[in-house]
């Protein structure tokens, strides 16, 4: 990327958090104490997208900073990475009442954050952390069936994970989120590759849709 255009996008990503700042166009802004619109290098090759901000991301206005977060940035530790190496943002931008589910309704509302945000970043790869992510990028797919396992679509890989979170209440969870994470430097090595070099074929690749 050039480095006016590095710049450009930066500044338009800091004007993007402004706006979602004051967005109040569903009922979770009147609730919410602080707005939380994601974190991370502008120019990321990988984006993680979870669900929700929970209490924790409330207060800070930051994604992942509770114990789900705790468990993203150990398993971004096994892949030689730290959270501002890469992109991370939820599907909400505000913290539903009592962490229940997000609504159709704030989903659909809140999506305008979510796509303006993939159109300046441009990242190589978007991994779904959780089913609500996952319901954007793999419709009618199933976790059990689809995770660890890699789309290639215009140039980017889409990748779905069980939520952190998952792990914290699902021991066994725990050591397959660790190995889907695992693969994701073997994919991004793949990027810029031409398909005929390709040496392996671990993860299996999806069908596309
Ligand atoms: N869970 C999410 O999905 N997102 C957060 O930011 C924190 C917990």
């Amino acid at each position: 990327m050039l480095v006016s255009q590095q710049a450009e996008g930066m500044s338009a990503l800091t004007e993007l958090y402004k706006e979602i700042a004051t967005c109040r166009q569903c009922e979770l802004a009147g609730q919410r104490t602080r707005v939380v619109p994601g974190e991370g290098a502008e120019d990321a090759a990988v984006l993680f997208i979870g669900e929700a901000p929970g209490w924790h991301e409330d207060q800070q206005g930051r994604p992942f900073v509770g114990s789900a977060g705790q468990f993203l940035e150990e398993l971004l530790a096994s892949i030689g990475l730290k959270r501002q190496d890469v992109y991370i943002c939820n599907v909400l931008k505000c913290r539903p009442p009592d962490n229940r589910d997000p609504l159709p309704i704030e989903i659909k509302t809140c999506q305008q954050w979510l796509d303006r945000q993939l159109q300046l970043i441009h990242p190589k790869m978007i991994v779904t952390l959780g089913r609500y992510s996952m319901a954007r990028f793999f419709p009618g797919e199933t976790i059990t069936k689809i995770h660890g396992k890699a789309r290639r679509e215009g140039g980017v890989i889409y990748y779905a994970m069980y939520h952190p979170a998952a792990a914290l209440h699902q021991q066994k969870l725990r050591e397959t989120i660790k190995a889907d994470m695992l693969k994701i430097p073997p994919l991004l090595a793949e990027i810029g590759k031409p398909p005929e070099t390709k040496a392996v074929e671990e993860p299996q690749q999806l069908s596309l849709l």
